[in-house]
């Protein structure tokens, strides 16, 4: 039995090449993170090769004991993770990532057609949230089921409570679901709980990209308002690729969620879960009731605050004039930019991250803005004084951009190539006009 390199020298080498591209650029993508070497472990360890369909104890396969023994560990640290009690939350860790957790949660609790109201994609919601343009439905959730999304009022950033309020009165939506992919604020929980009571909806957070924030208390708690909470495990929790759907025990609505919910991931919609996963994600909950987790989810957080200020001081409009969490979000478009040419731009200094649509944008191919996440260069070590270098060199490469795009001032070699690359559109992958 060969190990890698000698096995597969092909596959080993992209590995090598792509593990020193994490090593060498600034990782900025918000939804991005570098896992622990203990989980990786787990991830790459036998656990794969298990079949376990069902529950612990409830399976369809024999061979289960370990396999029973590592889920239910693995719920019990998530449920201790944020603080749950056992009586009134119940668990499922199974979902094989983020949107298929969401897809199930609908399936659960929603007949075909049903309304849903989630944040729209380009004001920073999730495609799985019920994404669909005037052409075409886009996500499943967007085919099975009529969506209305909601919407931030352009004018601060921050969502529309009134008219959120005001639509699901007339929609009148099975199902409110707050979280998002690019919103740099925290959700009115307790409002949009009152909504969703005046309309008798559930009420459900996807907290993918803050779930790490939430275990470590330094944003609000979304388990205090909310029937139903999912989260991917692998951005600011620092997991394993996968996902978590955490529901209240008690019926709600009418509906026995635990039942509901746990039947619609198997067999409604995934067969054998990831056992390999799971072992990494109990790993990663361990990681969560640490001292070191809590100050890394602050760091995080005060980082972000220093970049957002910064760039502020630069001159920079910041959507909703700054941030909660662990993101960043830019407007552009005041400097006659688009995000698309920025992120090639940084993406050739090694500085990794990804254009993002701001509230009022017209294109999604070309959007208007930037979004930044300081959870991956956070874990690497950097503080503060970093982030607002890091900040300076975003700067940097915006002049450049602008400069190229003008074709103006810049006589270095580097900018001569500059102008040309972005002049001539042939670095960008999207169709740009
Ligand atoms: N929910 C939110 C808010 C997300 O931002 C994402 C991914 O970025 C997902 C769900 C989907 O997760 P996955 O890509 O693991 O399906």
């Amino acid at each position: 039995d060969h190990g890698l390199s000698e096995a597969d020298p092909e596959v080993s080498s992209i590995i090598k090449k792509e593990k020193e591209r994490q090593f060498k650029s600034l990782e900025l993508i918000a939804s991005e993170n570098f896992t622990s070497r203990a989980v990786m472990e787990a991830v790459g360890s036998c656990l794969a090769n298990k079949y376990s369909e069902g529950l612990p104890g409830k399976r369809y396969y024999g061979g289960n004991e370990y396999i029973d023994e590592l889920e239910i560990l693995c719920q019990k640290r998530a449920l201790a993770a944020f603080h749950l009690d056992e009586k009134k939350w119940g668990i499922n860790v199974q979902p094989l990532s983020g949107s298929p957790a969401n897809f199930e949660v609908y399936t659960a609790i929603l007949n075909p057609h049903d309304r849903i109201m989630g944040l729209d994609l380009p004001h920073g919601g999730h495609l799985s949230h019920g994404f669909m343009t005037p052409k075409r439905r886009v996500s499943g959730t967007s085919i099975y089921f009529e969506s209305m999304p909601y919407r931030l009022d352009e004018s601060t950033g921050l969502v529309d409570y009134d008219m959120l309020e005001k639509t699901a009165t007339l929609f009148r939506p099975k199902l409110i679901i707050a979280g998002a992919s690019a919103y740099p604020r925290d959700f009115d929980y307790p409002r949009m709980r009152k909504i969703a009571d005046a309309v008798r909806a559930f009420l459900m957070m996807d907290m993918a990209h803050i779930s790490g924030l939430v275990a470590a208390s330094v944003v609000a708690n979304p388990f205090e308002y909310c029937d139903i909470v999912t989260t991917t495990t692998h951005k600011s929790l620092r997991g394993p690729r996968g996902g978590m759907i955490f529901f209240k025990k008690d019926p709600v609505l009418g509906v026995d969620l635990e039942i509901a919910i746990n039947n619609a991931v198997f067999p409604g919609l995934q067969g054998g879960p990831h056992n390999h996963t799971i072992g990494g994600l109990a790993v990663c909950l361990k990681h969560a009731e640490s001292p070191e987790f809590k100050a890394y989810q602050n760091q995080v957080v005060s980082n972000c605050r220093a970049l957002a200020n910064r760039l502020v001081e630069l001159g920079y409009t910041v959507v909703s004039g700054g941030t909660d969490n662990h993101l960043v979000l830019v407007d552009l478009r005041p400097l006659g930019i688009d995000g698309a040419r920025v992120e090639k731009i940084l993406d050739m200094a090694s500085i990794t991250l990804n254009k993002n649509s701001v509230p009022g944008d017209k294109s999604a191919l070309v959007p208007g803005g930037i979004r930044i996440g300081s959870p991956a260069m956070t874990t690497r070590g950097f503080k503060e004084k970093e982030f607002i270098a890091i900040a300076d060199f975003i700067h940097e490469g915006v002049q450049i951009t602008i400069d190229a795009k003008g074709l103006v001032s810049g006589s270095s070699k580097l900018q001569e190539f500059l102008k040309f690359a972005v002049s001539s559109d042939f670095l960008l992958t999207d169709k740009v006009s």
